[in-house]
């Protein structure tokens, strides 16, 4: 037997080291890509690019989103478009929590290898090939329309806002606008010292929650259908200001509302009759039915978690018990919850959650999904009718459709002059179910100016979907 020298042995022990530490790292990299590019620190890609590999990102019509273009990640040609859909899309960064290239990089960016490896030692270099290998990311076609993005963008003005409408019978967000925005291909040098651009990176339809002021009456009332019997029916005269639980509790402007039953109360939105009722069901009874309709918990869809939307009375004396009836006190919703609680009056009851990214390299992700019941059928059909009815008092309001509605108007400034405007409802159409919320902050002009920011989104809805 030839014994081995040292020096061959020596060879043998570095060669196959060399082999095993390649193949550990080889190992470790396939394994751990996802993380490895999801990693913010990771500087081994180019700076302007870690989506240099990510998939395109489509709207519901395949309209180019966002793509990567020779090592560079591309947004929609027009401002106005990207700007409207950042908040979906994301920016390079990871800034925008909700965003598809936050919440999905990983797949975005997965690599699919295509072509093939030949190597080894001792081949003719001819033989060695890589040239044919492609990297390429997931392709992601999301259920937005991009016009509908770029017109509700507008119809929001200088307003930092949010607007949520989505069809209530699949689950498709069709449009979710958030408000300060900023170009993601152009990102403002001074976005985070320059007011103008205060939460630019939330994505407020989701992320965000306000005080929902008279649109929290749905609320009042379906708790108050369901548990005082023939309560529709029973009638108040409102005086425009009166005593509830010690202390006042006043209509707009201290107008007197005249005799009232529970459908003009809510048609015009009358704060004592639902700070009454809200005092007459009491405390449990009250947070029983918010918590069924959505509050004091978030929501999950695409990988998301919104904010939660509050409703706790279990410090409030009588008085801000009632006041918490009409949206006011501390209560506090978020413009995703609102819209899902019209949608769940428009469908019987029971909303189907909602969800933006559709399919992923033509595949399919959702089928229609149901949460929780918010409320029982009966009850979802009498507050349609209310609904109705009250819309039909906003002369303001768009007519293309047979729509349901409610506007609020949550006072954040003592003397009433600065408050949040609402408007939540949803459309009677089966070309176009849609539910929604529109919310505009600080404004001087009262509930009227969310009607007006609404009208241009279902004008467009009209055109595009209607018969
Ligand atoms: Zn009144």
């Amino acid at each position: 037997m030839k014994r081995i020298s040292s020096r061959a042995f020596m060879i043998l022990l570095m060669t196959v080291a060399f082999f095993a530490g390649l193949a550990y790292h080889s190992v470790n990299l396939i394994a751990h890509t996802a993380e490895w590019i999801e990693t913010p620190s990771n500087d081994h890609l180019p700076a302007h690019g870690r989506l240099q590999y990510a998939g395109k990102i489509l709207d519901r019509n395949n309209v180019v989103l966002a793509q990567s273009v020779e090592g560079k990640r591309c947004y929609n040609t027009d401002e106005e478009t990207r700007k409207a859909c950042v908040h979906i899309v994301g920016d390079d960064s990871v800034n925008i929590a909700t965003a598809v290239q936050t919440v999905y990089r990983s797949k975005l960016t997965s690599f699919r290898f295509t072509g093939s490896f030949l190597f080894g030692l001792g081949m003719p270099d001819s033989m060695k090939k890589i040239d044919d290998i492609q990297i390429m990311g997931n392709d992601f076609r999301l259920t937005i329309d991009s016009r509908l993005q770029k017109i509700a963008l507008q119809a929001l003005g200088d307003y930092k806002g949010a607007m949520f409408f989505y069809n209530y019978k699949t689950g498709e967000i069709l449009c979710m606008v958030s408000t300060p925005t900023y170009d993601p291909q152009n990102v403002p040098e001074d976005i985070n010292e320059n007011a103008a651009y205060d939460g630019a990176y939330l994505n407020r339809a989701l992320s965000a929650s306000y005080p929902p002021g008279s649109t929290f009456k749905l609320v009042t009332a379906n708790a108050a259908i369901s548990s005082i019997p023939n309560i529709t029916a029973s009638t108040y005269v409102c005086p425009g200001t009166e005593t509830v639980g010690g202390e006042s509790v006043s209509c707009y402007q201290h107008l007197s509302h005249g005799l009232l039953d529970m459908k003009e109360a809510l048609a015009k939105s009358c704060n004592i009759y639902f700070g009454k009722l809200a005092l007459a069901i009491g405390r449990d009874t009250m947070t029983h039915f918010a918590d069924q309709m959505g509050f004091n918990q978030h929501f999950e869809f695409d990988g998301i978690e919104t904010a939660d939307s509050t409703y706790d009375v279990s410090a409030a004396n009588d008085n801000q018990l009632a006041w918490s009836g009409v949206g006011q006190y501390t209560v506090l919703e978020t413009p995703v919850n609102m819209a899902m609680i019209s949608a769940a009056i428009a469908n019987g009851g029971t909303p189907v959650k909602p969800y933006f990214v559709d399919t992923i390299n033509e595949l399919s992700q959702h089928t229609p999904t149901l949460c929780q019941q918010m409320l029982e059928k009966s009850t979802a059909d009498t507050l349609r009718e209310m609904m109705e009815y009250t819309a039909m008092t906003y002369p303001a309001l768009d007519n293309h459709f047979r729509i349901c509605a409610k506007t609020g108007t949550a006072e954040i400034s003592d003397d009433g002059s600065v408050a949040h405007a609402w408007l939540t409802g949803f459309l009677v159409d089966e070309d176009c179910p849609i539910a929604f919320s529109v919310l505009l902050e600080r404004v001087n002009s009262g509930s009227t100016e969310a009607i007006l920011a609404a009208n241009p989104v279902l004008q467009a809805l009209s055109e595009y979907y209607g018969k």
